[in-house]
């Protein structure tokens, strides 16, 4: 098969898409022919490398993925040869408590494709039967691969951690990235009263009153504490999803109304912030952290995907050849919504 392969981390000029041997599915495992693979900032933090955080190099990165199954191995008996799948992220033992209380993301083995074992940048990728879901016919092997992460993230984010009701406010950062663009259409679904965005450029705002943002701050010319003031009547918001951190929590935190909930799935600036304990205390504030969510939510995103209730935004379609390319614009963000990279070309 080919793949890109991580053999060290830095730049752009670490990714190359290659020639490596095909892997072959152990009991209870498909491999899938990949007819489209979904990026996120994941890649870009697996390229780049954490400090204090090892990977498993070599690496294929890829976290998200759609295709056809070729090929099965022993003991396997939801999938066969031919079935159109997306897969879900998330790998875990499948055994322990939390696995078998349904929140296998709180599983102390998990770990996420492409970050923990080969993921799928690549043409094939083999994972257990559990991780890939029958796609409908209606969803295209696109958006099969645009949504999982991100929605699942966004999903559990709202529905679960920061429990959204139906008729509050809620303001989401940046909202051209990935998770917001989910996070702005699952505070639809769910029956956000108001959504206000904050982003960074005009035409950026624009997609986002599309998708179903009410008002939109211009984070890089605009106060957006005295703007969410003016436009919620100084309440304040109810929930804020902030995945930028260093430089957004300590306003998200003076955005939110009494009983607020700030909820964080990353922290792309930086993680080390500076807040105010007075305004936790005073306002009844609670701060939620966020990672992944469990494979029946990925089955339920799923299902909202296949009925048009959620539809992943799609920024471009790029060859696997062009994957320096696709980071650089992710890196430099350039992107709305999601890149999608296609094997074979
Ligand atoms: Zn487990």
């Amino acid at each position: 098969m080919r793949a890109v392969v991580i053999r060290e981390h830095g730049g752009l000029d670490r990714l190359f898409f290659e020639d490596v041997a095909d892997p072959v599915p152990g009991p209870g495992q498909v491999r899938v022919a990949l007819r489209a693979t979904g990026l996120n900032h994941l890649d870009v933090w697996v390229r780049r490398g954490v400090p204090g955080h090892p990977y498993p190099l070599p690496l294929v990165p890829g976290c998200d993925g759609a295709g056809v199954v070729d090929a099965v191995g022993p003991g396997v008996a939801s999938r066969k040869a031919g079935d159109r799948v997306c897969l879900a992220p998330g790998l875990s033992c499948g055994a322990c408590r939390a696995c078998a209380s349904g929140k296998d993301h709180l599983c102390r083995w998990y770990g996420i494709l492409g970050e923990t074992r080969d993921g799928t940048c690549a043409t094939h990728v083999v994972v257990p039967e559990r991780n890939a879901l029958a796609l409908p016919a209606s969803v295209s092997f696109e958006a099969g691969a645009a949504f999982p992460l991100v929605y699942l993230t966004a999903w559990h984010m709202l529905a679960e951690r920061a429990a959204l009701r139906p008729g509050e406010t809620i303001l989401v950062h940046a909202a051209g990235s990935g998770v917001s663009t989910a996070s702005i259409q699952v505070a639809r679904l769910l029956g956000a009263g108001r959504v206000l965005a904050t982003t960074s450029t005009p035409e950026k705002a624009a997609r986002a009153r599309e998708l179903g943002a009410d008002e939109v701050i211009d984070y890089a010319n605009d106060d957006v504490f005295a703007r969410v003031r003016d436009l919620t009547g100084k309440a304040g918001v109810d929930v804020v999803v902030d995945h930028v951190g260093a430089a957004t929590v300590a306003t998200s935190l003076r955005c939110l109304a009494k009983g607020g909930r700030l909820v964080s799935c990353g922290a792309t600036s930086g993680p080390e912030v500076r807040m105010f304990m007075n305004l936790v205390f005073f306002k009844s504030l609670s701060i939620l952290g966020s990672t992944m969510g469990s494979l029946g939510e990925v089955h339920e995103v799923l299902a909202h995907v296949a009925a048009g209730r959620l539809s992943p935004v799609i920024d471009s379609v790029l060859p696997m050849s062009q994957v320096a390319e696709a980071h650089r614009r992710l890196e430099a963000r350039e992107v709305f919504g999601k890149l999608v990279l296609v094997p074979g070309a």
